[in-house]
Protein backbone atom coordinates (compact mmCIF):
# COMPACT_ATOMS: atom_id res chain seq x y z
CA UNK A 1 0.00 0.00 0.00
CA UNK A 2 2.88 2.36 0.74
CA UNK A 3 3.93 2.18 -2.86
CA UNK A 4 6.84 4.10 -1.73
CA UNK A 5 10.33 3.37 -2.71
CA UNK A 6 13.10 4.93 -0.47
CA UNK A 7 14.76 8.10 -1.65
CA UNK A 8 18.12 7.46 -3.45
CA UNK A 9 18.35 6.63 -6.85
CA UNK A 10 20.31 3.75 -7.85
CA UNK A 11 20.26 2.42 -3.84
CA UNK A 12 18.06 -0.67 -3.39
CA UNK A 13 15.73 0.14 0.50
CA UNK A 14 17.24 -2.01 2.92
CA UNK A 15 14.66 -5.21 2.93
CA UNK A 16 13.15 -4.37 6.39
CA UNK A 17 11.61 -0.71 4.35
CA UNK A 18 8.76 -1.50 2.39
CA UNK A 19 7.18 -4.51 4.18
CA UNK A 20 7.11 -2.17 7.13
CA UNK A 21 6.19 0.78 6.10
CA UNK A 22 2.73 -1.28 5.14
CA UNK A 23 2.44 -2.00 9.11
CA UNK A 24 3.65 1.09 10.93
CA UNK A 25 1.83 4.42 11.67
CA UNK A 26 3.74 7.74 11.38
CA UNK A 27 3.67 10.66 13.66
CA UNK A 28 2.05 14.50 12.72
CA UNK A 29 1.92 12.39 8.76
CA UNK A 30 -0.98 12.29 6.26
CA UNK A 31 1.26 9.00 5.16
CA UNK A 32 -0.83 9.27 1.62
CA UNK A 33 1.00 12.52 0.57
CA UNK A 34 4.47 12.80 2.73
CA UNK A 35 7.14 11.66 1.02
CA UNK A 36 8.47 8.61 2.05
CA UNK A 37 10.42 8.71 5.22
CA UNK A 38 14.34 8.59 5.29
CA UNK A 39 15.86 5.08 6.28
CA UNK A 40 18.60 5.99 9.04
CA UNK A 41 20.79 3.02 9.43
CA UNK A 42 22.90 5.09 12.24
CA UNK A 43 23.99 8.49 13.91
CA UNK A 44 26.95 9.92 15.10
CA UNK A 45 27.71 12.98 16.60
CA UNK A 46 25.94 15.67 14.92
CA UNK A 47 25.14 13.14 11.12
CA UNK A 48 22.48 11.21 10.34
CA UNK A 49 23.71 8.26 8.02
CA UNK A 50 20.80 6.82 5.80
CA UNK A 51 20.75 3.44 4.69
CA UNK A 52 21.33 4.53 1.19
CA UNK A 53 24.85 5.47 2.08
CA UNK A 54 23.78 9.13 2.16
CA UNK A 55 24.90 11.36 5.40
CA UNK A 56 22.89 14.43 6.67
CA UNK A 57 24.11 17.07 8.57
CA UNK A 58 21.05 17.30 11.50
CA UNK A 59 19.50 20.47 12.03
CA UNK A 60 17.06 19.38 14.65
CA UNK A 61 18.86 16.63 17.47
CA UNK A 62 15.98 14.27 17.39
CA UNK A 63 13.24 17.40 18.33
CA UNK A 64 16.00 19.06 20.84
CA UNK A 65 17.03 15.86 22.73
CA UNK A 66 20.84 14.73 21.68
CA UNK A 67 22.42 17.52 23.35
CA UNK A 68 25.62 16.49 23.00
CA UNK A 69 25.51 14.60 19.82
CA UNK A 70 24.32 10.82 18.77
CA UNK A 71 26.03 8.26 19.93
CA UNK A 72 28.44 10.00 22.68
CA UNK A 73 30.57 7.18 24.53
CA UNK A 74 30.21 7.91 27.70
CA UNK A 75 26.57 7.56 27.77
CA UNK A 76 26.52 5.21 26.14
CA UNK A 77 28.89 2.85 28.47
CA UNK A 78 26.73 3.77 31.09
CA UNK A 79 24.18 2.23 29.49
CA UNK A 80 25.87 -0.49 28.81
CA UNK A 81 27.01 -0.78 32.31
CA UNK A 82 23.72 -0.84 33.36
CA UNK A 83 22.01 -3.21 31.17
CA UNK A 84 24.73 -5.79 32.43
CA UNK A 85 23.05 -5.13 36.06
CA UNK A 86 19.57 -4.93 35.64
CA UNK A 87 17.98 -3.08 32.63
CA UNK A 88 14.15 -2.45 34.80
CA UNK A 89 12.84 -2.90 37.93
CA UNK A 90 9.60 -0.73 38.93
CA UNK A 91 9.56 1.53 41.11
CA UNK A 92 6.34 0.81 42.89
CA UNK A 93 8.14 -0.57 46.69
CA UNK A 94 11.60 -0.24 45.01
CA UNK A 95 14.24 2.00 44.18
CA UNK A 96 17.65 2.14 43.19
CA UNK A 97 20.81 3.73 42.83
CA UNK A 98 20.66 5.32 39.14
CA UNK A 99 16.72 7.04 40.15
CA UNK A 100 18.02 8.55 43.28
CA UNK A 101 21.76 9.83 42.66
CA UNK A 102 19.79 11.17 39.57
CA UNK A 103 16.77 12.74 42.07
CA UNK A 104 19.75 13.94 44.01
CA UNK A 105 21.39 15.86 41.44
CA UNK A 106 18.93 17.12 39.77
CA UNK A 107 17.77 18.93 42.75
CA UNK A 108 21.47 19.85 43.48
CA UNK A 109 21.62 21.53 39.79
CA UNK A 110 17.86 23.05 40.17
CA UNK A 111 19.00 25.03 43.34
CA UNK A 112 22.73 25.95 41.80
CA UNK A 113 22.38 29.42 41.05
CA UNK A 114 19.97 30.76 43.22
CA UNK A 115 18.61 29.75 46.75
CA UNK A 116 15.41 27.36 46.24
CA UNK A 117 13.93 24.31 47.14
CA UNK A 118 13.35 22.47 43.96
CA UNK A 119 13.79 19.09 45.23
CA UNK A 120 11.42 16.20 45.13
CA UNK A 121 11.51 14.38 41.94
CA UNK A 122 8.99 12.79 40.13
CA UNK A 123 9.96 10.66 37.42
CA UNK A 124 7.84 9.74 34.05
CA UNK A 125 8.90 8.13 30.83
CA UNK A 126 7.65 11.27 28.50
CA UNK A 127 7.32 15.01 28.61
CA UNK A 128 3.60 15.01 27.83
CA UNK A 129 3.10 12.73 30.70
CA UNK A 130 5.67 14.72 32.88
CA UNK A 131 3.22 17.77 32.42
CA UNK A 132 0.03 15.56 33.14
CA UNK A 133 2.25 14.86 36.60
CA UNK A 134 2.70 18.02 37.22
CA UNK A 135 -0.64 19.11 36.38
CA UNK A 136 -2.12 16.40 38.58
CA UNK A 137 0.77 17.97 41.37
CA UNK A 138 -1.32 20.99 41.39
CA UNK A 139 -5.32 20.05 41.24
CA UNK A 140 -4.20 17.73 43.90
CA UNK A 141 -2.08 20.18 46.04
CA UNK A 142 -5.02 22.25 46.52
CA UNK A 143 -7.71 19.23 47.35
CA UNK A 144 -4.98 17.99 49.70
CA UNK A 145 -5.21 21.23 51.53
CA UNK A 146 -8.91 21.19 51.91
CA UNK A 147 -9.64 23.46 49.40
CA UNK A 148 -12.27 22.41 46.94
CA UNK A 149 -12.95 23.58 43.00
CA UNK A 150 -9.34 24.79 42.09
CA UNK A 151 -9.33 21.94 39.04
CA UNK A 152 -8.54 24.77 36.30
CA UNK A 153 -5.19 25.30 34.45
CA UNK A 154 -4.19 28.68 33.56
CA UNK A 155 -2.32 28.58 30.04
CA UNK A 156 -0.87 30.52 26.82
CA UNK A 157 -1.34 31.37 23.19
CA UNK A 158 1.32 29.75 21.19
CA UNK A 159 1.95 27.49 23.86
CA UNK A 160 2.56 23.77 23.76
CA UNK A 161 2.51 21.21 26.27
CA UNK A 162 2.61 17.45 24.63
CA UNK A 163 0.60 15.25 22.95
CA UNK A 164 -1.55 13.89 25.87
CA UNK A 165 -4.95 14.85 26.78
CA UNK A 166 -4.09 17.23 29.59
CA UNK A 167 -1.49 18.34 28.19
CA UNK A 168 -3.23 19.41 24.55
CA UNK A 169 -5.53 20.98 27.12
CA UNK A 170 -3.08 23.37 28.37
CA UNK A 171 -1.89 23.78 24.43
CA UNK A 172 -2.63 26.67 22.24
CA UNK A 173 -6.12 25.91 20.90
CA UNK A 174 -5.57 27.12 17.43
CA UNK A 175 -2.35 27.35 16.62
CA UNK A 176 -1.22 24.29 18.19
CA UNK A 177 -1.58 20.64 16.59
CA UNK A 178 -4.65 19.91 18.72
CA UNK A 179 -7.09 21.32 16.52
CA UNK A 180 -9.07 18.04 16.22
CA UNK A 181 -9.81 16.62 19.73
CA UNK A 182 -11.63 19.90 20.97
CA UNK A 183 -14.33 18.71 21.82
CA UNK A 184 -12.69 15.28 24.21
CA UNK A 185 -10.62 18.46 25.95
CA UNK A 186 -11.20 19.26 29.64
CA UNK A 187 -11.44 23.61 29.41
CA UNK A 188 -9.12 25.32 30.42
CA UNK A 189 -8.06 29.16 30.69
CA UNK A 190 -6.33 30.14 27.99
CA UNK A 191 -5.16 33.79 27.54
CA UNK A 192 -1.99 35.99 26.00
CA UNK A 193 1.43 36.27 27.52
CA UNK A 194 1.39 39.34 29.57
CA UNK A 195 4.34 40.80 27.07
CA UNK A 196 3.15 44.38 28.32
CA UNK A 197 0.36 46.84 30.10
CA UNK A 198 -2.80 45.89 27.69
CA UNK A 199 -1.98 41.88 27.73
CA UNK A 200 -0.99 41.99 31.38
CA UNK A 201 -4.16 43.83 32.65
CA UNK A 202 -5.89 41.14 30.10
CA UNK A 203 -4.62 38.13 32.04
CA UNK A 204 -5.01 39.83 35.76
CA UNK A 205 -8.64 40.54 34.77
CA UNK A 206 -8.94 36.95 33.09
CA UNK A 207 -7.72 35.94 36.84
CA UNK A 208 -9.70 38.17 39.21
CA UNK A 209 -13.01 36.87 38.97
CA UNK A 210 -11.49 33.12 38.37
CA UNK A 211 -8.99 32.76 40.59
CA UNK A 212 -10.48 30.26 43.06
CA UNK A 213 -11.05 27.90 39.96
CA UNK A 214 -7.29 27.86 39.23
CA UNK A 215 -5.54 25.61 40.41
CA UNK A 216 -1.93 26.53 38.89
CA UNK A 217 -0.70 28.80 35.70
CA UNK A 218 1.76 26.55 33.24
CA UNK A 219 4.16 27.94 30.64
CA UNK A 220 7.01 27.83 28.93
CA UNK A 221 9.43 29.98 30.32
CA UNK A 222 10.95 32.20 27.45
CA UNK A 223 10.53 29.87 24.56
CA UNK A 224 7.56 28.96 23.57
CA UNK A 225 9.18 25.87 21.09
CA UNK A 226 6.65 23.90 18.88
CA UNK A 227 4.19 26.67 19.13
CA UNK A 228 6.28 28.43 16.91
CA UNK A 229 9.79 28.99 18.29
CA UNK A 230 8.57 32.28 20.17
CA UNK A 231 10.83 34.02 22.41
CA UNK A 232 9.72 36.46 25.80
CA UNK A 233 11.78 37.88 28.06
CA UNK A 234 12.29 37.86 31.39
CA UNK A 235 9.88 40.60 33.18
CA UNK A 236 7.07 38.17 31.67
CA UNK A 237 8.23 35.37 34.33
CA UNK A 238 8.68 38.08 36.88
CA UNK A 239 4.63 38.79 36.12
CA UNK A 240 3.63 35.86 36.26
CA UNK A 241 5.43 34.61 39.69
CA UNK A 242 3.97 38.45 41.25
CA UNK A 243 0.31 37.89 39.75
CA UNK A 244 0.73 33.72 41.18
CA UNK A 245 1.85 34.57 44.06
CA UNK A 246 -1.13 37.44 45.02
CA UNK A 247 -3.85 34.64 43.59
CA UNK A 248 -1.98 32.20 45.66
CA UNK A 249 -1.94 30.08 42.49
CA UNK A 250 1.17 27.53 41.82
CA UNK A 251 3.13 28.28 38.56
CA UNK A 252 4.73 25.24 36.65
CA UNK A 253 7.11 26.09 34.17
CA UNK A 254 7.73 23.28 31.12
CA UNK A 255 10.87 23.42 30.69
CA UNK A 256 10.60 20.24 28.33
CA UNK A 257 12.34 21.96 25.49
CA UNK A 258 14.43 24.91 27.80
CA UNK A 259 15.97 22.80 29.95
CA UNK A 260 20.09 21.64 29.73
CA UNK A 261 21.04 24.47 28.42
CA UNK A 262 19.08 25.17 25.40
CA UNK A 263 18.58 28.89 26.14
CA UNK A 264 22.18 29.56 27.05
CA UNK A 265 21.49 28.93 30.98
CA UNK A 266 21.35 25.21 32.41
CA UNK A 267 17.48 26.01 33.16
CA UNK A 268 15.43 29.01 31.71
CA UNK A 269 13.66 29.49 34.83
CA UNK A 270 17.66 30.52 36.45
CA UNK A 271 18.64 32.55 33.27
CA UNK A 272 15.13 34.29 34.11
CA UNK A 273 15.84 34.71 38.37
CA UNK A 274 12.26 33.10 38.50
CA UNK A 275 11.52 29.85 40.74
CA UNK A 276 8.62 27.99 39.43
CA UNK A 277 6.33 25.74 42.16
CA UNK A 278 6.84 22.97 40.00
CA UNK A 279 9.41 21.86 36.89
CA UNK A 280 9.43 19.46 33.92
CA UNK A 281 12.10 18.35 32.19
CA UNK A 282 12.51 15.37 29.73
CA UNK A 283 14.20 15.28 26.10
CA UNK A 284 17.84 16.49 26.86
CA UNK A 285 17.66 14.74 30.32
CA UNK A 286 18.88 11.78 29.00
CA UNK A 287 21.26 13.68 26.40
CA UNK A 288 18.59 12.14 23.61
CA UNK A 289 18.87 8.52 24.20
CA UNK A 290 16.55 6.99 26.11
CA UNK A 291 12.80 7.91 27.46
CA UNK A 292 12.60 9.70 30.81
CA UNK A 293 11.38 12.53 32.24
CA UNK A 294 11.13 14.76 35.75
CA UNK A 295 8.73 16.69 37.15
CA UNK A 296 10.35 18.33 40.37
CA UNK A 297 8.00 20.14 42.89
CA UNK A 298 9.00 22.28 45.27
CA UNK A 299 9.16 21.76 49.23
CA UNK A 300 5.96 23.11 50.00
CA UNK A 301 3.75 21.31 47.53
CA UNK A 302 5.69 18.03 48.22
CA UNK A 303 4.38 18.76 52.13
CA UNK A 304 0.61 18.92 50.73
CA UNK A 305 1.57 15.11 49.78
CA UNK A 306 2.48 14.56 52.98
CA UNK A 307 -0.06 13.01 55.38
CA UNK A 308 -1.23 10.07 57.43
CA UNK A 309 -3.70 9.96 55.16
CA UNK A 310 -3.14 7.49 52.10
CA UNK A 311 -5.84 9.10 49.85
CA UNK A 312 -3.29 12.13 50.00
CA UNK A 313 -0.62 10.40 48.19
CA UNK A 314 0.24 11.36 44.67
CA UNK A 315 -1.86 9.20 42.40
CA UNK A 316 0.20 8.45 40.06
CA UNK A 317 2.81 5.76 39.21
CA UNK A 318 4.17 4.95 34.90
CA UNK A 319 4.93 1.22 34.50
CA UNK A 320 8.63 2.18 33.19
CA UNK A 321 9.13 5.26 35.49
CA UNK A 322 12.51 5.69 36.79
CA UNK A 323 13.82 2.93 34.37
CA UNK A 324 17.26 2.31 35.53
CA UNK A 325 18.79 2.11 31.70
CA UNK A 326 17.21 5.45 31.32
CA UNK A 327 18.65 7.18 34.62
CA UNK A 328 22.12 5.93 34.25
CA UNK A 329 21.96 7.59 30.62
CA UNK A 330 20.98 11.00 32.49
CA UNK A 331 23.95 10.61 35.21
CA UNK A 332 25.91 10.55 32.15
CA UNK A 333 24.35 13.14 30.64
CA UNK A 334 24.86 15.27 33.34
CA UNK A 335 28.98 14.06 33.98
CA UNK A 336 29.01 15.47 30.10
CA UNK A 337 27.45 18.98 31.62
CA UNK A 338 30.10 18.87 34.47
CA UNK A 339 32.84 18.36 32.54
CA UNK A 340 32.46 19.70 28.77
CA UNK A 341 31.54 23.30 28.36
CA UNK A 342 28.13 22.97 27.52
CA UNK A 343 27.01 26.37 28.32
CA UNK A 344 29.95 27.95 26.33
CA UNK A 345 29.47 26.10 23.50
CA UNK A 346 25.58 27.11 22.75
CA UNK A 347 27.09 30.88 23.29
CA UNK A 348 29.44 30.13 20.78
CA UNK A 349 26.18 28.65 18.48
CA UNK A 350 23.99 31.37 19.05
CA UNK A 351 26.50 33.66 17.68
CA UNK A 352 26.47 31.56 14.81
CA UNK A 353 23.26 31.38 13.98
CA UNK A 354 22.64 35.30 14.62
CA UNK A 355 25.64 35.49 11.75
CA UNK A 356 24.53 32.79 9.53
CA UNK A 357 20.94 33.28 9.74
CA UNK A 358 20.65 36.87 9.59
CA UNK A 359 21.50 37.36 6.09
CA UNK A 360 17.52 35.89 5.40
CA UNK A 361 15.76 38.75 6.56
CA UNK A 362 16.48 40.90 3.41
CA UNK A 363 14.58 38.40 1.40
CA UNK A 364 10.88 38.37 0.13
CA UNK A 365 8.72 36.52 2.23
CA UNK A 366 10.79 36.55 6.01
CA UNK A 367 9.11 38.21 8.79
CA UNK A 368 11.46 37.28 11.33
CA UNK A 369 14.97 35.91 12.19
CA UNK A 370 15.69 34.94 15.79
CA UNK A 371 17.84 33.12 17.48
CA UNK A 372 18.14 32.57 21.74
CA UNK A 373 20.64 30.21 22.59
CA UNK A 374 21.22 27.35 20.54
CA UNK A 375 17.93 27.97 18.60
CA UNK A 376 17.69 29.93 15.75
CA UNK A 377 13.98 30.28 13.60
CA UNK A 378 13.86 32.12 10.61
CA UNK A 379 10.03 33.27 10.33
CA UNK A 380 8.31 33.01 6.78
CA UNK A 381 5.05 34.76 5.42
CA UNK A 382 4.13 31.52 4.52
CA UNK A 383 5.56 28.27 3.44
CA UNK A 384 3.62 26.96 0.30
CA UNK A 385 4.39 23.45 0.61
CA UNK A 386 6.15 22.51 3.82
CA UNK A 387 7.14 18.60 2.44
CA UNK A 388 8.53 20.29 -0.66
CA UNK A 389 10.42 22.71 1.38
CA UNK A 390 11.86 19.37 3.69
CA UNK A 391 12.84 17.67 0.56
CA UNK A 392 14.57 20.88 -0.74
CA UNK A 393 16.90 20.40 2.72
CA UNK A 394 17.30 17.02 2.01
CA UNK A 395 18.84 17.47 -1.08
CA UNK A 396 21.08 20.29 -0.36
CA UNK A 397 22.43 17.18 2.52
CA UNK A 398 20.47 18.57 5.65
CA UNK A 399 17.54 17.57 7.82
CA UNK A 400 15.58 20.27 8.90
CA UNK A 401 11.84 20.30 9.49
CA UNK A 402 10.10 22.92 8.71
CA UNK A 403 6.71 23.66 10.60
CA UNK A 404 4.09 25.97 10.32
CA UNK A 405 5.92 28.89 8.69
CA UNK A 406 8.92 28.10 10.91
CA UNK A 407 12.26 27.08 10.33
CA UNK A 408 14.54 27.05 12.47
CA UNK A 409 17.85 25.09 14.12
CA UNK A 410 18.27 23.31 17.27
CA UNK A 411 21.58 21.46 16.61
CA UNK A 412 23.57 19.49 19.56
CA UNK A 413 25.59 21.74 21.26
CA UNK A 414 28.64 20.00 19.97
CA UNK A 415 28.59 20.46 16.39
CA UNK A 416 31.24 21.37 14.34
CA UNK A 417 31.47 25.09 13.17
CA UNK A 418 31.78 23.86 9.04
CA UNK A 419 28.33 21.26 9.69
CA UNK A 420 26.73 24.72 11.40
CA UNK A 421 27.64 26.81 8.57
CA UNK A 422 26.52 23.94 5.82
CA UNK A 423 23.37 24.32 8.32
CA UNK A 424 22.53 28.12 8.01
CA UNK A 425 23.88 28.27 4.46
CA UNK A 426 20.81 26.08 3.42
CA UNK A 427 18.74 27.87 5.26
CA UNK A 428 19.33 30.98 3.51
CA UNK A 429 20.46 29.22 0.01
CA UNK A 430 16.41 28.08 0.39
CA UNK A 431 15.13 31.46 1.61
CA UNK A 432 16.75 33.15 -1.62
CA UNK A 433 15.06 30.83 -3.93
CA UNK A 434 12.31 31.20 -2.21
CA UNK A 435 9.64 29.31 -0.27
N1 LIG B 1 6.42 20.29 26.65
C1 LIG B 1 7.19 20.93 25.76
C2 LIG B 1 7.60 22.34 26.06
C3 LIG B 1 7.61 20.30 24.60
O1 LIG B 1 8.37 20.96 23.72
C4 LIG B 1 7.20 18.97 24.36
C5 LIG B 1 7.58 18.28 23.11
O2 LIG B 1 7.97 18.86 22.14
C6 LIG B 1 6.40 18.33 25.31
C7 LIG B 1 6.03 19.00 26.46
C8 LIG B 1 5.95 16.90 25.10
O3 LIG B 1 7.03 16.03 25.25
P1 LIG B 1 6.92 14.53 24.67
O4 LIG B 1 6.89 14.65 23.19
O5 LIG B 1 8.16 13.86 25.19
O6 LIG B 1 5.69 13.93 25.22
Amino acid sequence: MSGKASENKGVAAPTWYEPGLDHVWLPYAQMKTAPPPLAVKTTHGSRIVLADGRELVDGIASWWTACHGYNHPHIRAAVESQLALMPHVMFGGLVHEPALILARRLAMLAQDSQTCDLDRVFFSDSGSVAVEVALKMAVQYWRNRGIRGRNRIVAFTGGYHGDTTGAMAVSDPEGSFHVAFRGLLPEQIIVDLPVDEATTAAFEAALAHRADEVAAIIVEPLVQGAGGMRFHNAGVLKTLRAIADRYEILLIFDEIFTGFGRTGAMFAFQEAGVVPDILTLSKALTGGTLPLAATIARRNVFEAFWSDDPASALMHGPTFMANPLACAAANASLDLFAREPRIDQVAKIAAALRAGLEPCRKHHGVKDVRVKGAIGAVELEGIADVNALRQRFIAKGVFIRPFGNIVYLTPAFTIGDDDLARLTGAICRVVAEGC
